[in-house]
């Protein structure tokens, strides 16, 4: 596959949520055939659902900018692997989740499978979505409604409460060495 700039959503309302967003970002430094160019701050935001299955508790929410060779399928297959790792149970899908994946834009293309909706279908009605996809690539075009990332959020009507947070993603893993060679006696 050609080398494609993808945009990952994430969210967590359940547990300690920045500890499950920062080690969803350090999995995503992980991905195979592919590297992180971007993350935005942390959201705080409302849940958004008329149904009232997701509880009470407010996301934790992002966004990290990808530069990949995988193919949409596969990412999404390590997506809910990751998922499952972090502890999401499949049980309840709808219900409040450690983490959440979503692939909102993957290059400039549209997929319809079953399973894998992209461009995500509520991306432009999301503001919990719409605010880092701004702070990250504010002229970013999204491409089947043609206007940018801004343009959708000046437009959007989403009325949920969305806050950016003072803290540093990814911050408690960081700076952890992954391997280092004992040093030659
Ligand atoms: P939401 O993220 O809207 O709350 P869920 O994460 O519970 O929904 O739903 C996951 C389901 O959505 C999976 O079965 C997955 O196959 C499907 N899906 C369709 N399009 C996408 C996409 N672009 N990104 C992630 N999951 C998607
Ligand atoms: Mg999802």
């Amino acid at each position: 596959m050609p080398e494609e700039i993808i945009y990952l959503g994430f969210g967590s309302n359940l547990g300690d949520r920045q500890e499950f967003c920062d080690r969803a970002i350090a999995l995503m430094n992980l991905l195979p055939l592919s590297r992180v160019t971007g993350v935005s701050s942390y959201y705080e935001t409302e849940p958004v659902d008329p149904e009232g299955r997701l509880g009470e508790s407010w996301f934790y929410n992002g966004v990290v900018r990808v530069e990949s060779s995988l193919s949409p399928t596969r990412l999404l297959g390590i997506l809910q692997e990751t998922e499952r790792a972090l502890g999401r149970e499949d049980t309840d899908r709808h219900g409040p989740r450690t983490i959440d994946f979503d692939i909102l834009l993957f290059g400039q293309h549209c997929i319809d499978q079953p399973g894998l909706t992209v461009p995500h279908p509520r991306l432009h009605q999301r503001r919990f979505v719409l605010e880092p996809l701004v702070e990250l690539d504010p002229a970013l075009k999204h491409p089947t409604l043609h206007r940018s990332m801004s343009e959708l959020l000046e437009a959007i009507q989403d009325p949920s409460r969305v806050n950016k947070l003072d803290i540093k993603p990814g911050s408690k893993y960081r700076s952890r060495l992954a391997c280092s060679v004992p040093p030659l006696s």
